[in-house]
């Protein structure tokens, strides 16, 4: 049994912030417009401790698009209102091992589109948020959820929102073979849309350090001080994001980092080390699988200074 005390973790992520905020491999997202265009230096680390104190490097207050790290939060809202056995019948919890946008998610299994984590599984989470039928009510959920298990409200990039709407067809065709399998639960172009606006919300490190420090300390907020969700749900999150949070190399990416961590092509990845930290990384150029090299690689290097692994129980 060791202890890790505060001072350690700021020394090491600061170690981490100067090793590679001057790395220049990965390249920006370019299939969505918006995000081809943001400054690819940008760079932040933040992390957030059960005590509620948060420690923050960089570009850690700069509003990114949340992208894919948004299906975590709605998988969260969707457990909140469906309790896990029916998200499980309704949704899955299985790895995909395959690419976030890949329409095969749908038809690997026969009765569910296997995860809320990847594209197919995250449209049909938005199909599942109550009020079933109501649009502005479901976004008000989404959002609501979204404040309380940031702390503060994200808020939307319109700019990113339109940019994505304008050239997702691939989703498009996602939400419609969802129908054709009645895998969606309420209108498919309505809940496409949802979930298009939900990762267009733009969100800080620190908002997505607190987010990971929620789950990982059983729903309690420790920013807030309020219980967001049922101690219950923490461990089902946190294997869906251990299981398919880096999409294809999810499994790669917990053997090197020992963190369950969930990444979005805005460059934003989130960590959650249960019982000790949420920690969030941002940095806008991505590898082929669309996860953001120098959040990794900071990620990474913190989690293996400090010998902090999920899988040794500390
Ligand atoms: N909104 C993006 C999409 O649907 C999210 C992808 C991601 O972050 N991996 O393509």
């Amino acid at each position: 049994e060791r202890t890790i005390t505060t001072q350690q973790i700021k020394d090491v992520a600061q170690e981490a912030y100067h090793l590679y905020k001057d790395n220049t491999d990965g390249k920006n997202a370019d299939y969505i417009p918006y995000l081809a265009n943001i400054d690819p230096k940008l760079f932040g680390i933040s992390i957030c401790l059960m005590s509620g104190e948060i420690i923050q490097l960089g570009d850690s207050q700069y509003r990114f698009g949340i992208e894919s790290v948004s299906k975590v939060l709605t998988a969260i809202l969707v457990l909140r209102q469906y309790g896990a056995p029916k998200v499980l019948e309704m949704i899955g919890a299985d790895a995909t091992g395959l690419p976030f946008n890949s329409i095969m998610a749908i038809l690997l299994e026969n009765d569910h589109p296997s995860t809320p984590l990847v594209n197919a599984g995250a449209i049909s989470a938005n199909s599942m948020v109550q009020p079933v039928g109501n649009s502005d009510a479901k976004w008000k959920a989404i959002v609501d959820n979204m404040t309380e298990l940031c702390g503060s409200t994200p808020q939307l990039i319109d700019e990113l929102y339109q940019s994505e709407s304008a050239t997702n067809f691939n989703n498009r065709s996602i939400a419609w073979l969802l129908k054709n399998y009645n895998r969606i639960y309420d209108d498919p172009d309505m809940s496409l849309d949802l979930y298009t606006r939900q990762c267009s919300m733009g969100i800080t490190a620190e908002q997505l350090s607190i987010c990971g420090a929620t789950i990982a300390n059983e729903g309690l907020n420790p920013n807030t001080g309020k219980q967001v969700f049922d101690k219950s749900l923490s461990p089902k999150i946190t294997s869906m994001i251990a299981t398919v949070g880096f999409y294809q190399h999810t499994g790669d990416w917990l053997y090197t980092s020992g963190i369950p961590a969930k990444t979005g092509v805005g460059g934003g990845v989130m960590g959650v080390m249960p019982g000790v930290m949420g920690i969030a990384a941002f940095a806008p150029p991505l590898d082929d699988a669309g996860n953001s090299v120098k959040a990794q690689l900071a990620i990474q290097y913190i989690m293996n200074k400090l010998g902090m692994n999920v899988f040794n129980g500390h």
